[in-house]
C-alpha cells in the first residue's frame, strides 16, 4: 500500500486535518478536544469545527465524561467513534474454518461466524466459497454501510495488488481469487495482506501496541510471524515480503525446515518441534500437547520442556531486539496458552540472550487480543485505507 487513497467522500473525510483527528482517535483511543488537537497536531482553534463536521456525519460522539482523581475543574468529554462507524467485515483463517466478522472503529466485534473448511487442502473454488459465505453473512448483519472487507492471510502478499504471491498453509489462496472474488460479490473495496502484519496494526489501533512507537506482533505456533510497527507506521518493506524471521537461521548444521533452507527458527520453536520433543520424552498426550497442556503437566521432563521452548523462542526474539530496539514484544498464539509462567521464563530467556544495554528497555506482553487479533488486523486494514490514515 504504497499511497494510501481516499475513498470516502470528500464531504465525510474532507482534509488533511479530519484524516489527523481520525489517526489520532486509532492511535490513542477517547480523546477530549484538547487531547486531539494536540495529538493530532491540528490548531487549537479549528478543532471545534473538525471535531463537530465528524460528529454530524456520524462517525464521532461524545462520550461520557471522565473524571480523574484530584483533578479540579469541568471534566472533559472525550470524542469517540460511534459503535455503527467504520464498519468493516473481516476475514481470517483457522486450520478448520473460515473466519469472518464484522467490526467497528473501536474494535468491537459485533457478528461473527465460522465456516467449516479445512483450510490446508482447500481448492481454490472451496476456499472462496468458504470466504464468500461468511462474508455475506455478517455484511447482512450490518447496521449501517459497510466500508469494505479485510482478508488476513497466513502468507506473502502484495497488498497493492490484492493478490497472495505465497502461502504454505492456504495454498488455494495463492493469486488474485480472493479480492477479485470478493470485489465481485460484494462492490466494496478489499484489502489483502499478510496474517501477522494485519496482526501488528490490530496491536497499534485496538490492543497493547496503542500508543506504542515501536513494537512487533509475534505469532507462534504452527509458524513463527512477526509484524513489525516502526517509530509509528506500520512496516511493509519494499515489496511487502517482510517478517519472515521464522526463517533466520539459529543452527548452522540444524535440521531442514519446510521452506528448504536449514536451521532456521521455526525448525526448533514452534509446535511441531514442541510435539516431536515431547514425544521423545514420553510424555503423555505428545501429539496434540501445546503451551498450555505442557505447563498443566508442570514437573519433571515437561518442565524441562517448557524452559527449552521458552529458551527457543528468546532466540529468535533477541535477533529481533538487538535489530530493532522494540519497546514491547506482543506475542501472540500458542505461548498465550501457557500464561504468566511461560511469559515469565520467555522474559528470562531473552534477558539472558540481549545485551545489557538492550534488555532492560523491552516488555514481553501476552496479547489481550489474542483469539480476535487475525480479525482486527483484517478489519484494521480496511480503516487503514478508507479513513486515509498512513498505516
Ligand atoms: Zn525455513
Amino acid at each position: 500500500m504504497s499511497s494510501p487513497t481516499v475513498l470516502l467522500s470528500n464531504r465525510q473525510i474532507g482534509d488533511v486535518n479530519r484524516s489527523r483527528v481520525l489517526r489520532a482517535l486509532c492511535d490513542h483511543g477517547p480523546l477530549s478536544r484538547a487531547e486531539l488537537a494536540r495529538l493530532a497536531g491540528v490548531p487549537r482553534a479549528t478543532i471545534g469545527t473538525i471535531a463537530q463536521g465528524l460528529v454530524d456525519d456520524g462517525l464521532l460522539e461524545q462520550t461520557d465524561p471522565v473524571r480523574e482523581a484530584g483533578r479540579v475543574g469541568k471534566p472533559g468529554r472525550p470524542l469517540w467513534f460511534r459503535v455503527d462507524a467504520g464498519l468493516c467485515a473481516a476475514v481470517s483463517f483457522s486450520a478448520d474454518a473460515v473466519e469472518a466478522a464484522l467490526v467497528n472503529a473501536r474494535g468491537d466485534v459485533l457478528a461473527r461466524v465460522e465456516v467449516a473448511c479445512t483450510t490446508a487442502s482447500a481448492a481454490t473454488r472451496t476456499l472462496v466459497a468458504a470466504v464468500l459465505e461468511g462474508v455475506r453473512q455478517v455484511v447482512v448483519a450490518a447496521p449501517a454501510e459497510v466500508l469494505g472487507i479485510g482478508v488476513a492471510v497466513p502468507g506473502v502478499c502484495d497488498p497493492a495488488t490484492g493478490s497472495v504471491v505465497g502461502s504454505g498453509p492456504l495454498p488455494g489462496a495463492v493469486g488474485r481469487h480472493l479480492s477479485e472474488s470478493l470485489e465481485e460479490a460484494f462492490g466494496l473495496p478489499v484489502l489483502v495482506d499478510n496474517d501477522a502484519r494485519a496482526q501488528a496494526l490490530g496491536e497499534k489501533w485496538f490492543g497493547d501496541g496503542r500508543g506504542v512507537a515501536t513494537f512487533a506482533s509475534v505469532q507462534t505456533g504452527a509458524g513463527l510471524g512477526v509484524g513489525l510497527v516502526l517509530d509509528g507506521e506500520l512496516y511493509r518493506g519494499a515489496d511487502g515480503a517482510v517478517g519472515e524471521l521464522g526463517h533466520t537461521v539459529v543452527q548452522l548444521d540444524g535440521e531442514t525446515c519446510h521452506c528448504g533452507l536449514t536451521g532456521c527458527w521455526e525448525t526448533v520453536a514452534t509446535l511441531r518441534w514442541l510435539r516431536r520433543e515431547a514425544a521423545a520424552a514420553g510424555l503423555p498426550g505428545a501429539r496434540s500437547l501445546d503451551a498450555a497442556g505442557l505447563v498443566a503437566l508442570r514437573e519433571g521432563a515437561a518442565a524441562h520442556l517448557l524452559a527449552r521452548y521458552a529458551d527457543h523462542i528468546a532466540v529468535g526474539l533477541a535477533t529481533l531486539v538487538h535489530l530493532l530496539g522494540p519497546s514491547r514484544l506482543l506475542l501472540h498464539g500458542d505461548v498465550v496458552g501457557g500464561g504468566e509462567v511461560l511469559r515469565s521464563l520467555i522474559a528470562d530467556r531473552l534477558s539472558a540472550r540481549s545485551l545489557p544495554h538492550v534488555r532492560d528497555d523491552v516488555e514481553v506482553v501476552l496479547s489481550s487480543l489474542d483469539q480476535d487479533a487475525g480479525l482486527l488486523g483484517a478489519a484494521a486494514l480496511v480503516l487503514s485505507q478508507r479513513f486515509a490514515l498512513a498505516a
